[in-house]
């Protein structure tokens, strides 16, 4: 018996030939199709499956691909010398082409025939699917539509059992089976719907879209390591800004960063929004020009916010400035670490680009060759870059370490003539004692 959502899923088969559609060898890798006619020639049933296939449709140009297929795992592997099993729960082909991967999958049921190989917790989540089925059970189990098409290599005919393909050419993103149980058998499918709408700009069909504020608080039960995979993929695949505004319009964004959709709720200039776009949208451009993006760039962006906020209320209660920057960084870290897992070689970046803002009001000669050779220079520089969008407030101190980057030296010195008492606090511990001011409740400002 197969689980009640997905058996009650009717499929019925539309083969749409090769003259009418546009999912071209050209744009199939060659180990994809190497992998999928040595199937074929060895009588199994062979398959591009999935965002490729859905990619390809909409003229994009995918970068891995899939492969489903009805040989099992082992007779995967008795057909490739460089193929490795993945996977305990359910076991994976690698085929493996030096630096490229080609995912052969065997089709997959989501069968509950009592045999424990299909389990759901008390609350309707998938913990468990272990069970080989027919490429319509492997259709149905699929999240949406439109990442549910076959692309067969023996005709070149694209194979549809569950209406993606005219979902496909309608631009929407419409989940398989009833939404409700879908996103409670696994809540990520939630921020995937957001994701792929934003990269493919597709709008979220209706019905799928519906139940999605109501059940967003549902992600606190994903698993913080795959929540953190989610968000490299929602904000530097290139679509950041789209993927922002998905989140916030489906009310998905209180659930993923809870700390910081509270404090652009509370910030009623919208200057700290402003900011995040401005920032998330430098992300988009560097993708587009294939620069490098960070992590820890982009969560101390993403809460930012958070951090604002919580410094504030330190500050408000009488902390000292620098014990109280120290502190808003580590809570923020902390409350958000339960939620996704940042790996540290990311957090502790994070938290010195935001320790480093209030150096740059720092003129003195010795603290601007200090602050201009730290490790983190560049990336907490930008991120002041960043800050004038919310802000014209720290104009002066961009262009003083845009200065101080080109001529280094006559700056220093220039500087620390005219400011020669002015040491603000800040966060350098290095600094001597006796040079120390204590500045009480000096906010840091909004953005
Ligand atoms: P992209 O690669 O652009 O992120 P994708 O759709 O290829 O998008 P993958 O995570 O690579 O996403 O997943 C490959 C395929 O596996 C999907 O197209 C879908 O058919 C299926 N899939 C992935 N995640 C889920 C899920 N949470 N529930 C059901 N099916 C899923
Ligand atoms: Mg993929």
């Amino acid at each position: 018996m197969q689980s009640d959502n997905l058996s009650s899923i009717q499929t019925s088969l539309r083969v749409i030939p090769r003259d009418q559609h546009n999912v071209s060898r050209k744009e199939i890798s060659p180990n994809a199709l190497r992998v999928l006619y040595r199937l074929r020639d060895s009588g199994f049933g062979a398959y591009l499956v999935g965002g490729a296939v859905r990619d390809i449709l909409v003229g994009g140009h995918p970068k891995d691909f899939d492969v489903a297929t009805d040989a099992t795992p082992e007779q995967v592997k008795g057909l490739f010398r460089n193929c490795r099993l993945i996977g305990r729960r359910f076991r994976l082909a690698h085929v493996v082409y030096g630096r490229e991967i080609i995912e052969v999958a065997t089709f997959r049921a989501n069968i509950d025939d009592g045999s424990g190989d299909r389990e759901t917790d008390t609350g309707g989540r998938l913990v468990r699917d272990n069970v080989y089925g027919s490429i319509e059970d492997d259709a149905v189990r699929r999240d949406f539509t439109a990442n549910a098409l076959y692309y067969a290599v023996e005709d070149f005919s694209v194979r549809d059992y569950v209406g993606g393909f005219e979902d496909v050419q309608n631009r929407l993103m419409r989940l398989i089976g009833d939404p409700v149980t879908r996103y409670r058998e696994d809540p990520v499918r939630m921020l995937r719907a957001v994701r792929l709408a934003a990269k493919l700009d597709f709008e979220i069909e209706a019905a799928t879209a519906a139940p999605i504020p109501q059940l967003a608080p549902l992600l606190a039960e994903a698993a913080p390591a795959r929540l953190f995979e989610e968000c490299l993929k929602l904000f530097l695949s290139g679509h950041a800004v789209q993927s922002f505004l998905g989140l916030e319009r489906y009310g998905l964004l209180g659930a993923l960063l809870p700390e910081s959709a509270k404090a652009l709720k509370s910030n009623r200039s919208g200057a700290l929004r402003r900011m995040l776009l401005e920032g998330l949208k430098g992300t988009d451009t560097r993708v587009a020009n294939d620069e490098p993006v960070s992590p820890a760039f982009l969560f101390a962006l993403l809460l930012w916010p958070a951090y604002c906020r919580e410094l504030m209320s330190l500050q408000a209660q009488g902390t000292h400035t620098v014990e109280a920057q120290r502190r808003a960084a580590d809570r923020v870290t902390l409350h958000q670490l339960s939620m996704i897992a940042l790996p540290r070689r990311f957090s502790l970046p994070m938290q010195e680009i935001w320790l480093l803002q209030s150096r740059f009001q720092q003129r003195q000669r010795k603290r601007v060759m200090r602050l201009l050779s730290h490790p983190r220079f560049r990336a907490a520089f930008d991120f002041l870059c960043l800050r004038t969008a919310a802000s014209e407030e720290h104009m002066a101190d961009v262009e003083f370490w845009f200065e101080a980057q080109q001529h280094p030296d006559a700056i220093a010195h220039q500087e620390a003539n005219q400011h020669s008492d002015d040491g603000e606090e800040g966060g350098d511990e290095r600094a001597p004692r006796k040079r120390r001011r204590r500045r009480r409740g000096a906010p840091v400002a909004e953005g």
